[in-house]
C-alpha cells in the first residue's frame, strides 16, 4: 500500500510529505484508517527538541481521526466504515492499564514516544525501500493512511464532523479530562487554569460545562479572548500579584489548579493561589528543576503530573463528542485546518501563538 505522508528527516529539517509504503496489512487486533484529519500537538513538535531519543525518520501525528479501512482478524470490535478516533497508545496488561490507567502504562514511554512496538521487519518504508520509525503513539497520522492497535481506536457516531475529532484523543482530552477526572471539579468549584492553549482552553471548556468557575491566565490578548467566550475570567500573565489577584476573584483561593506552560515563576503562582487542600495539575514536561518556595504545599496543597487527563478515551472521547452536539464543548472553534502539504505552516503558525489547533486534512481537503 502507498499513500502520502509527512516525513520528518532530521531534527531541524521541514517536514516533506512524499510517498510511503506500507508492506503488509494489519496484525492480528490492528486496523487501518483512512485519515480524514489529524491534530497537530506540541509533543509533536517536541521531536525537534528531543536530543536524539525520538527516532528518525518519522512520520509524527497522534491525534488523527477516519475511517476504518481494514481490520485484521476477528476481534478488533470494528468494521470497515466505522468512524474512530485514535488516541495514545497503551500495553492494556500491565498493573495501570488493568487498573482503567491507561495514561501511566508501564510502557507508555516505549510505545508513544521512543521506541514504538516490535514490527514486523521493514513493515513501514519511504519510497526508497529505507524503515521509518515504529509508530508514533501507535499511530503515525500525519498521512492519508494509519495503521493502529484497535484498542487505541473509538468508534464514534458517523454523523460527526469526523476531520475535526482527532484533537479528542489527546490535545482537548488532556485538559478536559484534567477537569472531570483528575479534579472531578463541579458546580461552584474554582479553577485557576495557566495557558490558554489548546489544553488549558479545553480545561476551561470542561469546567465551565461542569458548572466550576475560572480564571485563565496567558500572555496573549487573543487566547484570554478565547477563554473569556468559554466563560473564564481572562488575567494577563504579567499581571502584579497573581496570587493574589486569584485569591481574590475566588473567595481565598482556587480548589484546582491546571498548569500547561511548565514555567517555574507560573508554577509557584500557581500554589500560592491554592486554598488550603488545593490540588495543582501540571500537563507539560519540565526542562529544569522546580524550585518551591517555602510554605508552597502546606495545608494539605498538593501537586501532581496529569497524563492525558488520566483518560480511559473510550470514556471519555464520547462524552466530549456529547458535550460537544449540546453546544456544551464547542472545540472546533479552536480549530484551523490546513491541508497536510501545508504541514510546515501548520507548525510555523502553532509556534507563533497563530493557531491554537492545527488539523491536518489529507488530499488537500481543507473544510
Ligand atoms: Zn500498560
Ligand atoms: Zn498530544
Amino acid at each position: 500500500m502507498r499513500f502520502s505522508a509527512a516525513v520528518l528527516r532530521s531534527y531541524e529539517d521541514r517536514f516533506a510529505v512524499e510517498e510511503v509504503h506500507l508492506n503488509a496489512g494489519p496484525a492480528d487486533g490492528e486496523i487501518v484508517v483512512k485519515i480524514a484529519g489529524c491534530g497537530m500537538c506540541r509533543t509533536d513538535l517536541a521531536v525537534r527538541r528531543s536530543a536524539g531519543r525520538s527516532p528518525l525518520p518519522a512520520v509524527l501525528g497522534h491525534e488523527g481521526a477516519g475511517a476504518v479501512v481494514e481490520t485484521g482478524g476477528p476481534h478488533t470490535g470494528l468494521r470497515n466504515g466505522d468512524h474512530v478516533v485514535l488516541s495514545f497508545d497503551s500495553c492494556g496488561h500491565c498493573r495501570n492499564c488493568m487498573d482503567a490507567a491507561p495514561a501511566y502504562c508501564d510502557s507508555f514511554a516505549s510505545l508513544n514516544l521512543f521506541g514504538g512496538r516490535k514490527e514486523n521487519a521493514a513493515r513501514f518504508t519511504d519510497g526508497a525501500g529505507d524503515e521509518l520509525a515504529p509508530r508514533w503513539f501507535g499511530q503515525s497520522s500525519f498521512a492519508e493512511y494509519a495503521v493502529v492497535p484497535a484498542r487505541n481506536a473509538v468508534r464514534v457516531d458517523p454523523s460527526l464532523p469526523i476531520e475535526l475529532l482527532g484533537p479528542l484523543g489527546c490535545g482537548f482530552l488532556t485538559g478536559a479530562g484534567a477537569v472531570f477526572n483528575s479534579f472531578a471539579a463541579g458546580p461552584g468549584d474554582t479553577l485557576a487554569v495557566f495557558g490558554a492553549g489548546a489544553v488549558g482552553l479545553a480545561a476551561v471548556m470542561a469546567a465551565t460545562a461542569s458548572g466550576a468557575v475560572t480564571v485563565a491566565v496567558d500572555r496573549h490578548p487573543g487566547r484570554l479572548a478565547l477563554a473569556e467566550r468559554f466563560g473564564a475570567t481572562p488575567l494577563h500573565a504579567a499581571s502584579s500579584d497573581l496570587p493574589g489577584r486569584i485569591r481574590r476573584l475566588t473567595d481565598g483561593g482556587v480548589h484546582y489548579a491546571l498548569d500547561t506552560t511548565a514555567s517555574a515563576q507560573l508554577i509557584n503562582d500557581a500554589l500560592r493561589a491554592l486554598r488550603p487542600t488545593g490540588h495543582l495539575g501540571l500537563v507539560a514536561r519540565l526542562h529544569t528543576t522546580l524550585p518551591l518556595e517555602p510554605g508552597a504545599l502546606d495545608r494539605g496543597r498538593r501537586i501532581s503530573h496529569i497524563c492525558e487527563g488520566d483518560a480511559v478515551p473510550g470514556l471519555l472521547i464520547p462524552r466530549l463528542t456529547g458535550l460537544w452536539q449540546a453546544g456544551r464543548f464547542p472545540f472546533d472553534e479552536l480549530i484551523r485546518t490546513y491541508p497536510l502539504a501545508d504541514i510546515n505552516e501548520a507548525e510555523h503558525d502553532c509556534e507563533a501563538g497563530r493557531v491554537v489547533k492545527p488539523v491536518l486534512i489529507p488530499e488537500g481537503r481543507s473544510v
